[in-house]
């Protein structure tokens, strides 16, 4: 663990960089957890590495993961109307979608909610976890920590949940509706992968992955 940490440090000191602001060169500077690297001609923030590590990046996919299970394995809500109880979950809604011929919709809900958010979290596992634990590095780990920065935009929990608040106080009017585990899941699952995009420091990760034996 040591030796990689003396290996990133010696590539780090290697490496020129330009400022993004005036165009300087300078080498990449070695920065503590909390620390902000600052050009000293245009005062522009030029690295910055966060307070967080792997550590919490891992929890916070774990949990994303935990509760993504629990989103798809059980209802989002059951609705009462006069007396015809439905209970509705995300892929049952999608499959409605497509059957009744919105399938361009159904698509999008599909990978907007569904597979852009697994991919994304299990991108995360395959480059996260071999660094963490064996500080090696996974074949390809590189183009998949790329695919991953490229798929978060396509991971859209938090509009899925207005949709279906939207949906919620619509329906408030007309049906009985309970809340599901699956609800709650999505509501968690939000704000979990907010936090692992706002502490994943992908400086560090880059670093990391430059200087783990693969
Ligand atoms: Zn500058």
């Amino acid at each position: 663990m040591m030796e990689s940490c003396a290996g990133e440090y010696a590539v780090a000191e290697y490496a020129l960089v330009a400022c993004h602001d005036c165009d300087l060169l300078f080498r990449k500077p070695r920065l503590r957890p909390g620390q902000k690297a600052r050009c000293p001609r245009c005062g522009a923030v030029l690295f910055q590495r966060k307070r967080s590590g792997m550590d919490q990046s891992l929890a916070l996919a774990c949990t994303s993961l935990v509760l993504f299970i629990l989103a798809n394995a059980y209802p989002l809500l059951r609705m009462n109307i006069a007396g015809r109880v439905q209970e509705g979950s995300l892929l049952t809604g999608i499959e409605e979608l497509y059957s009744q011929g919105y399938w361009e919709i159904s698509v999008l809900v599909f990978v907007v909610t569904f597979l852009a958010p697994l991919a994304k979290m299990l991108c995360l596992f395959y480059v996260l976890l071999p660094l963490w634990l064996f500080g090696r590095r996974a074949p390809k780990a590189e183009r998949v920590f790329r695919w991953m920065e490229q798929l978060s935009p396509w991971a859209m929990t938090e509009v899925f949940m207005l949709g279906i608040l939207v949906a919620v106080v619509k329906l408030a009017d007309l049906a009985a509706l309970t809340p599901g585990i699956a609800l709650y899941s999505f509501a968690g699952l939000m704000v979990t992968m907010a936090a692992g995009d706002a502490m994943l420091d992908d400086h560090e990760v880059w670093e990391r992955l430059e200087a783990a034996d693969g």
